[in-house]
């Protein structure tokens, strides 16, 4: 595509934008006198007008039938969780039966992470991004510590080499063949969240079977961002939360997928809860727990209805419109930004932005990440006024 950098250019854009229409379908801050130019649905994702219907819906319920409200509800909370399957199993490419909305993001991690993470013998490492996200590195070194190990004895993180920002892919493969029969898990980030770097899971996993670890990513930066194929590429385990690119409420439930030849392991540990256990029989109050043989059985607890409602009522807009025509315009809308970047950085003496995210489509987002070289504060202040 050939842009231009004049507002004549942008504004034509918007209007042949197939698009447009779902602007207004989303809240725009409006504390400020302008209204806002939204950057940061990275961080959190702006609000759907029609989330406030959904809840409401549900708080009607709940009013008018309290705890009946679990069966005779509109959308019965007993099962509600399975409501927003199909459509979250489309964002991240796997099988309804792989996938879960449940929790939050980093609770999910955990329970992936004490099913996946079985240390034995030589086999205990863990192989990681450097610089992960901070609560990624937590989890991940309270459950090298779980498992009596000091976290640097197990976890090894593969990082840009020297005067390099990106990490090169084969860097990544030659660390897990390295590591070979001691490498227990590779956990790393889809999309890296301070880079935007999109990683070749497919590859990743792959490479981590052939040794015989297991194979989990971190989709916060990638669910609703990047095309996934979970299920195609094999991978074995995966979490993302809602609230991002998913713009599904603050502190919004969490996804969680497992490949579907560990669904029905009855012997895979895990922590488990009642609603993990078979549907039939919950309600009888059995002492033993028999797993549902999909990934709804790492459910601990019964649906946050207020929280599910809403990212619910924000995938019926992904549904809608579908993923490919999403990243159509993300394509666009970020090679647009790259152009102006780079344009203003190239006309003017006293800027020098330098784009760290890949050039190559098929290696970002959405995301952009820029160093300003010195005059990061001065920018960061003048985009937020
Ligand atoms: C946003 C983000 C989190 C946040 O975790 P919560 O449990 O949802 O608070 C964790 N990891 C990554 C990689 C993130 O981007």
């Amino acid at each position: 595509m050939e842009y231009t950098n004049d507002k004549k250019f942008a504004q034509t854009q918007d209007l042949n934008d197939p698009l447009q229409k779902y602007r207004k379908e989303f809240i725009f801050p409006s504390y400020t006198e302008q209204p806002v130019i939204y950057f940061t649905g990275n961080s959190l994702g702006l609000q759907p007008k029609s989330i406030k219907k959904a809840i409401n819906n549900e708080l009607e319920d709940w009013g008018k039938w309290g705890v009946e409200g679990h069966f005779y509800a509109k959308k019965p909370w007993v099962n509600y969780h399975e409501i927003l399957t199909e459509k979250a199993a489309t964002v991240v490419g796997a099988k309804p039966k792989e996938v879960v909305i449940t929790h939050s993001l980093t609770t999910n991690l955990h329970l992936l992470m004490v099913s996946f993470y079985q240390p034995k013998g030589k086999r205990v490492k863990i192989l990681c991004e450097k610089k992960a996200f901070p609560s990624d590195q937590y989890a991940l070194q309270s459950q090298a510590k779980l498992h009596g190990f000091k976290p640097e004895e197990v976890i090894v993180e593969v990082g840009p080499r020297e005067n390099e920002h990106i990490i090169r892919e084969e860097d990544i493969i030659s660390k897990i063949n390295e590591l070979g029969d001691e490498l227990a898990v590779v956990m790393i980030g889809g999309v890296n969240y301070y880079t935007g770097q999109v990683f070749d899971m497919k590859s990743i996993t792959k490479a981590g079977h052939k040794v015989g670890a297991k194979v989990g990513f971190d989709l916060a930066h990638a669910a609703g961002n990047v095309k996934l194929e979970l299920n195609k590429w094999n991978v074995d385990f995966a979490a993302w939360c809602s609230y991002k690119y998913l713009n599904s409420s603050p502190g919004g439930v969490s996804g969680l997928y497992i490949n579907e030849q560990h669904v029905e392991d009855k012997d895979l540990l895990r922590l488990a809860g009642w609603w993990g256990h078979n549907k039939e029989e919950r309600f009888l109050m059995a002492d033993t727990f028999e797993p549902i043989p999909t990934a709804e059985a790492w459910q601990l607890s019964n649906a946050p209805v207020l929280g599910m409602a809403a990212h619910n009522a924000s995938l019926e807009i992904f549904d809608e419109v579908g993923m490919d025509a999403i990243f159509e315009k993300r394509d666009k809308l970020t090679g647009y930004l790259e152009f102006i970047i780079n344009d203003i950085s190239n006309r003017y003496d006293n800027v020098n932005f330098e784009i760290i995210t890949p050039k190559d489509k098929t290696k970002r987002g959405a995301q952009l990440s820029i160093l300003a070289h010195g005059k990061g504060k001065e920018l960061f202040d003048f985009i937020t006024k």
